[in-house]
């Protein structure tokens, strides 16, 4: 058998959180040979909580868990962590500016970037989930002197998954009938899903939508609007935010970052940018990718149409106004 990885998570007493772990141990994420060490982070006050998560998890008696630690420091929760997901951020309450939510995570997330530099993993690859995630994921990244930028990446995986579901469906064939699907920008309501590259079954899903006419029918009307306002029409349904659906979205995102993507498609995930598709170098967005061994790779030559390009740079100018935000408090 393998050597136990270890797996920090924070918020571990959130509603993701709830629902993430119990996939972690029992091998979802790493695969059924890959034993787990965990590392539950918290706020003081969520500390109790937390500790009731751990007593779950151990009667649910997985094999793969080598066991669980809880904790309110971030130095010991990330000590020799080969894999951190950063799930707990500073939800925006009540007459709070988004300058305010910005300047609350920001020290969240500078702390924990300098936490891992200094006693996570050299190797370790790191996912926000956070919000605001693309650019908690920045901030991290920039604090964490010594850590390569690409070992950080935030969360678009859930949205991409959206898509993938809402393809699926409308063409009334499995999940697994559809590949190439993009998710574009930042992890928020200006998200651009993309289908331009598409294929259900092999044929050009513009085609199979009925809508081949770029921009026009189906995929704009409908399916554009309903994955960026998914999560709305969760929280109107249920009450509460995704929690089970973003939970998978991680599992999914790390174990196709170790394992790979399949064969002769690609995922969504949102790194920092090269500059490629003329996303302003060192933004972390989020671009198709090929995946194995930790590592990832845009991939390249794919065209855009006027509304992909468009919702694109909508979204980029987003991302460069919070990046400014951020500047301007001093955090970068
Ligand atoms: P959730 O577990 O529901 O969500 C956690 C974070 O994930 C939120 O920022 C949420 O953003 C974000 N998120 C990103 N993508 C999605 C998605 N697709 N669907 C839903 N959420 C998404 O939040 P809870 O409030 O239940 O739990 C957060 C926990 O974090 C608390 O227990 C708190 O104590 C803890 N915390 C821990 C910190 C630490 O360890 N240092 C720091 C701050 C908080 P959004 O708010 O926009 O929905």
């Amino acid at each position: 058998t393998t050597a136990p990885v270890t797996v920090a998570v924070t918020g571990a007493a959130g509603q993701i959180g709830y629902s993430l772990l119990p996939r972690i141990a029992s091998g979802a994420m790493l695969g059924p040979d890959t034993p787990v060490r965990l590392r539950l982070l918290e706020v003081p006050a969520a500390r109790a909580a937390a500790e009731g998560v751990a007593m779950e998890l151990d009667d649910c008696a997985f094999g793969l868990l080598a066991g669980v630690e809880v904790g309110d420091d971030a130095a010991t929760a990330f000590e020799g962590a080969d894999v951190a997901l950063l799930v707990g951020s500073r939800p925006r309450t009540r007459g709070m500016e988004r300058k305010d939510l910005i300047a609350a995570n920001g020290a969240i997330f500078t702390a924990q970037g300098r936490a891992l530099a200094d006693h996570a993993d050299d190797d370790v690859r790191v996912v926000v989930v956070g919000n605001p995630a693309n650019t908690n994921a920045l901030i991290a990244a920039t604090h964490a002197a010594g850590l390569p930028a690409r070992h950080f990446s935030a969360l678009t995986r859930l949205d991409h998954n959206r898509a993938v579901a809402q393809l699926a469906r409308r063409a009334g064939v499995p999940v697994t009938a559809v590949r190439g699907v993009t998710v574009w920008g930042n992890h928020s309501a200006t998200q651009y899903p993309d289908l331009g590259a598409a294929t259900v079954a092999g044929r050009p899903a513009p085609e199979v939508v009925g809508d081949p006419s770029e921009g026009t029918g189906w995929v704009a009307g409908t399916f554009v609007p309903a994955v960026q306002q998914r999560g709305a029409a969760i929280i109107e349904a249920r009450g509460a935010s995704s929690a089970a659906s973003a939970a998978s979205a991680v599992v999914d995102h790390v174990r196709d970052w170790f394992l790979g993507t399949p064969e002769g498609t690609w995922t969504s995930m949102a790194v920092v940018s090269d500059g490629a598709y003329g996303v302003p170098e060192g933004l972390v967005c989020s671009f198709p990718v090929t995946t194995r061994g930790g590592e990832w790779e845009v991939v390249p030559g794919l065209r855009l149409d006027a509304a992909a390009r468009a919702g694109l740079e909508r979204s980029v100018a987003e991302l460069e106004a919070e990046r400014e935000a951020v500047r301007a408090l001093g955090l970068l």
